[in-house]
């Protein structure tokens, strides 16, 4: 088996057992990355130098007996809006072109401490708005199962890696279904964690009550594994919140017996893809047959969901994005007459028309006279929409559902019309504004060979149900890559 088609557990047990090294790993991933890159473009920066260096001190620490983790010496791929010290971070944004951190996020701190190795900082939508990754300032991903498809987004890059194997695993974010959106579109398995669990601790803030960082893998086993190792009580960030338990691998289990599954009648209706409804109902088949308890319900305020994230998300980013300024760091227009001028020329010249659109929605619904009829409301919404969940999770123990209404769309064909785009977002929104976790697996493929994604959501904290149901499923198929074509 070709070394590449490896998961990242299944490489680390080879690493451990010296059956390869760090280096070969790396130098392969790097080799791929002169083969693909080309026509997938994930990356935004690629750290070759580095990595070699990286990878040679991981694999004497290995060899020395002082590394023994699952994920030592495995190289994985950061979504490019966390900070990484001394290496370029860009959120994809002309504004942050030369801006490199003098710090590190806590969740990829915690994977070095594993062992990684860091290949490089992968492509998104920039400030990660967006759902397909056409908003970067440095050029479109493609989706590695068709180049005429977007990856999805925004942690497109960070997808599209993992699928085209220029990597072996790697770290996405989700604040509307970043993370699982593009794992459906790309054939791979993302988890987005209860908020709280992951440290937000330098990943650049788009809407932070709504931020959360997570694992993109080929399976659940390397996602478990990654939460396991990124997972932490960090009191640098006041979000983050101290579990009882981190450990996730023991979900592992292909057991789903008497399990509780609710599947929102809602979720079915008009826009669902008939061909997404088909696989990911199938997938529900499949859990029952090993034991599940399947049972449609309905959940309430469904459609309320996606105005509600786009004024909260708008109004937070609004606020957040108001510290690029062109004074502390980042780009800085060149001829302007006064600070004024110089703070309006810069965000005019740095932010594309995507994150201008939400500053300016954001800035709109948090001003006196407006908030009370739209951020205020939305906040009231929210709230709402976590006791429809809670309800449900009365009852279920977890929720099943598609994690997009489509496949990949092509590309060029969604930026032309952002509302019909942020409809696309249906599925995943409202768990991020109940703080939920919530994976999407593969389920299947359409007629025209692109993925689809099974979404399960759990209830807060209950990461491991979701695990056990993502993996009993994940039993039943193979891994397919866009190389087994
Ligand atoms: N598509 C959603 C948005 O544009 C979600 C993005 C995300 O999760 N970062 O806001």
């Amino acid at each position: 088996m070709d070394l590449l088609e490896l998961t990242a557990v299944a490489l680390g047990q080879k690493i451990q057992k010296k059956e390869t090294s760090a280096v070969e790993a790396t130098q392969a991933v790097l080799n791929q990355i002169d083969k693909v890159e080309g026509t997938v473009h994930s990356y935004v920066t690629v750290d070759q130098e580095g990595a070699i260096k990286k990878a040679k001190q991981v694999q004497e620490k290995i060899e020395a007996g002082q590394l023994t983790g699952p994920l030592a010496g495995v190289p994985v791929a950061i979504k490019d809006n966390m900070c990484t010290e001394g290496m370029r971070t860009t959120c994809s944004s002309k504004i942050l072109e030369n801006f490199v951190p003098t710090y590190t996020a806590e969740a990829v701190l915690n994977l070095e401490k594993a062992g990684a190795v860091i290949i490089g900082k992968t492509n998104m939508d920039e400030f990660a708005m967006g759902s397909t990754t056409e908003t970067s300032a440095y050029g479109i991903t493609t989706n590695p199962w068709n180049k005429e498809h977007v990856p999805g987004g925004s942690s497109g890059g960070s997808c599209a890696a993992v699928a085209a194997n220029e990597c072996f695993y790697a770290l996405g974010s989700d604040t509307g279904g970043s993370i699982r959106q593009p794992s459906s579109f790309c054939g791979v398995t993302g988890i987005k964690p209860t908020y709280g669990t992951v440290s937000r601790y330098g990943l650049i803030a788009y809407g932070s009550s709504l931020d959360q960082i997570g694992p993109v893998a080929k399976d659940v086993t390397d996602c478990a594994t990654i939460l396991n190792t990124i997972a932490s009580y960090d009191k640098k960030d006041s979000t983050s919140y101290q579990r009882e338990s981190y450990d996730f691998t023991k979900a592992l289990v292909d057991d789903v017996k008497g399990m509780k599954i609710g599947i929102p009648k809602g979720y079915f209706g008009e826009g669902l893809d008939s061909e997404v409804s088909n696989a990911v109902m199938a997938a529900a088949k499949e859990l029952e047959k090993k034991g599940a308890i399947l049972e449609e319900f309905d959940l309430g305020l469904v459609e309320y969901a996606i105005p509600a994230y786009y004024v909260i998300a708008d109004a937070e980013a609004s606020s957040n994005l108001s510290r690029f300024d062109g004074v502390k760091y980042g780009y800085r227009a060149e001829d302007y007459k006064g600070l004024h001028h110089m703070y309006k020329k810069t965000r005019s010249e740095g932010f594309g028309p995507e994150v201008k659109r939400r500053i300016m929605l954001g800035s709109f619904v948090l001003s006196s006279g407006y908030y009370d009829a739209y951020y205020l409301k939305a906040l009231r919404t929210k709230a709402l929409i976590k006791q429809e969940f809670d309800k449900a999770f009365a009852k279920y123990d977890m929720i099943l559902g598609p994690a997009a209404p489509t496949t990949a769309p092509k590309v060029g064909a969604s930026l032309a019309d952002p509302i019909k785009m942020y409809l696309g977002d249906i599925y995943t929104i409202s768990v991020n504004l109940a703080g939920l976790p919530g994976i999407s697996v593969p389920c299947g493929m359409d007629s025209k060979g692109l993925p689809i994604g099974l979404q399960l959501i759990g209830d807060c904290f209950q990461e491991n149900k979701i695990l056990q149901a993502a993996y009993a499923f994940e039993q039943t198929r193979a891994y397919k890559s866009p190389f087994d074509k």
